[in-house]
């Protein structure tokens, strides 16, 4: 709910666009969606209500959006499954708790690493601090951020003092170029 409860609010920005937005979504979360926002896929669908174009992901399988080729990298957000992503460099990967090593391989050789990690304290579904930690030094990749950050992680500077060289907090503003 956290990542898709704003989808409502992306009226203005497809009525500016005049087309409908594209939703990039697996066969399950498609489902979740068209129930959550029924009112946004019904045949008669309300004046003013959000246009969406659903495209679907297989996982395993890359697509294509624009020029920008994005391979799907399989987590579990604890017994859940949950997609992040390769983006040629950048590797996006959130609500992530676990993930097997044949899918770390994909993210080897990238520049960047954006990775979960909630809080100090251990959690069922999301990296701690320390996981997160010893999972991107597993991945080798010499730029980490993290984010999806909980209000319990503490105060930005004072954590990112006590980070290992390379990895960081990220913070709102953050750009990342491919
Ligand atoms: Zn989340």
């Amino acid at each position: 709910m956290d990542h898709v409860a704003g989808l409502d609010d992306l009226r203005p920005l497809i009525f500016a666009q005049k087309l409908p937005m594209q939703l990039w979504a697996t066969d399950r979360v498609e489902k979740r969606l068209r129930e959550q926002f029924a009112y946004a896929f019904s045949a008669r669908r309300y004046p003013g209500a959000p246009e969406f174009e659903l495209k679907r992901i297989e996982t395993g399988t890359e697509f294509t959006i624009g020029d920008q080729v994005w391979i799907p990298i399989l987590g579990q957000h604890g017994t859940w499954p949950v997609l992040g992503y390769r983006i040629g460099n950048i590797v996006y990967l959130t609500d992530v708790s676990g993930m097997h090593k044949h899918e770390q391989d994909k993210i080897r050789g990238a520049e960047v690493l954006v990775v979960n990690a909630l809080r100090k304290t251990p959690h069922i579904t999301h990296f701690s601090l320390d996981e997160a930690v010893e999972f991107a030094r597993e991945t080798e990749v010499p730029n980490v951020y993290f984010t999806h950050i909980s209000h319990q992680m503490g105060l930005h500077d004072e954590v990112n003092a006590e980070l290992p060289i390379g990895m960081s907090l990220a913070y709102d503003g953050l750009k990342l170029t491919t």
